[in-house]
């Protein structure tokens, strides 16, 4: 089987999965009893907080671990918004539903949300961004890595600009596609809240952090026996914790070898499919992730293309996994794609450990169904 759906989630690592079952049978005492062994699992954590923090160059921020990125994403937004109604939300159209979906029942519920457009490249449109951030600009989401195309935003220059507007703004950058794929270096990123997923980089599902500034104030989303400096209660899950930290620190550490090397995939998939298939267009930016590929075929349903490739142990996406099951995609529809070509998309999700061989084989499967219609079973 040939996994490229590397957006939607990882397998675990060998040392992770290791990492996961030693944690489960030597740490599993409740890190707030009092105990010897509970001490013992309670320095554990806070090690791990120092490293996730010198991985990310992130000591002014506080690293609450949550169930995962739609909660940290839920709750960085949640957290902050009190009940003023008049002061501007600013959100990005290319948002994950986990942010998106939040500033859709804001806006629901009252609050004065606004959403910038993205530009034909997938990337925030930055003419629209300085019409829309004012000084009643109060809070902005905008994600770093898009996880429907891999198209960068420059977050330290959008939040540069806001804070020049108002320093008062609280920035937040959902960092789930960012993390181990492009650099991430928080004292350089100019945001306020940032959001990690463990799953995404070779950790279990089940565990996230919200990184937030030491210097911001938010409420908890949870609320229980004040765990995590009150910040989210509940038993710290410290296998989870083990494992997301030790995910970063192997993702920063090699993430400017992984990457030139997962490049040269991406672009022999990408030459391939453009010169051999005439309606294909490929939706990227020019500052793009290495990891994801999405392409959009003009006559070519993503869906039929995404079960024919998995018939024969291939296996892709046709856009955010959270919503493949929508007919529309509003990061490549706001990008200017037509209607056949959101349904023409497919998302391919390299890793690290595709190998040429691999990849080779796949263009031309894909090439070879996409050219010769449905007549391709052998
Ligand atoms: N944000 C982005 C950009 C994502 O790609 C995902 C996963 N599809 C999430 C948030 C949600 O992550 P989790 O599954 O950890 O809740």
């Amino acid at each position: 089987m040939i996994f490229l759906d590397n957006a939607s989630t990882t397998q675990i690592s060998e040392e992770i999965n290791q990492l996961v079952f030693e944690t489960n049978r030597e740490y599993f005492f409740n890190p707030s009893a009092l105990y010897i062994n509970s001490q013992k699992v309670a320095e554990l954590i806070k090690e791990n907080i120092k490293s996730v923090q010198t991985s990310l160059y992130a000591q002014n921020f506080n690293v609450v671990f949550t169930s995962g990125a739609t909660e940290s994403n839920n709750m960085a937004i949640r957290g902050f918004i009190n009940n003023n109604k008049t002061a501007e939300y600013l959100f990005s159209m290319g948002e994950h539903p986990s942010v998106y979906n939040v500033a859709e029942d804001l806006k629901q519920k009252g609050y004065n949300v606004r959403y910038v457009k993205l530009d034909k490249n997938g990337v925030v449109d930055f003419e629209d961004f300085k019409q829309k951030v004012n000084q009643n600009t109060a809070f902005i989401s905008i994600m770093h890595v898009s996880n429907e195309t891999g198209a960068v935003n420059n977050i330290e220059e959008l939040a540069k600009y806001a804070k020049m507007v108002n320093n008062k703004v609280i920035v937040h950058s959902d960092g789930v596609q960012a993390v181990g794929k492009v650099e991430v270096n928080l004292q350089k990123l100019n945001v306020d809240l940032y959001t990690i997923s463990g799953h995404k980089i070779n950790a279990p599902r089940g565990i996230g952090i919200l990184l937030v500034n030491k210097n911001l104030s938010i409420k908890p989303l949870i609320l229980g026996g004040g765990q995590q400096i009150n910040l989210r209660s509940g038993t710290e899950n410290t296998s989870g914790i083990l494992a997301i930290t030790k995910a970063i620190e192997f993702a920063s550490q090699n993430q400017q070898t992984n990457a030139q090397n997962v490049q040269i995939l991406r672009d022999y998939v990408k030459h391939n499919l453009l010169s051999q298939i005439q309606t294909c267009k490929i939706n990227e930016s020019s500052v793009n992730s290495a990891y994801i590929l999405s392409v959009s075929f003009s006559n070519f349903r993503g869906e039929v293309l995404l079960h024919l490739l998995a018939e024969k142990q291939i296996l892709i996406g046709t856009g955010s996994a959270c919503s493949s099951k929508k007919v529309d995609n509003r990061t490549l529809s706001n990008m200017g794609n037509t209607k056949e070509q959101i349904q023409g998309s497919i998302r391919i999700g390299f890793c690290a450990k595709n190998t040429m061989e691999e990849i080779n084989l796949v263009t031309q499967t894909i090439i070879e169904i996409v050219k010769n219609g449905y007549n391709t079973k052998e």
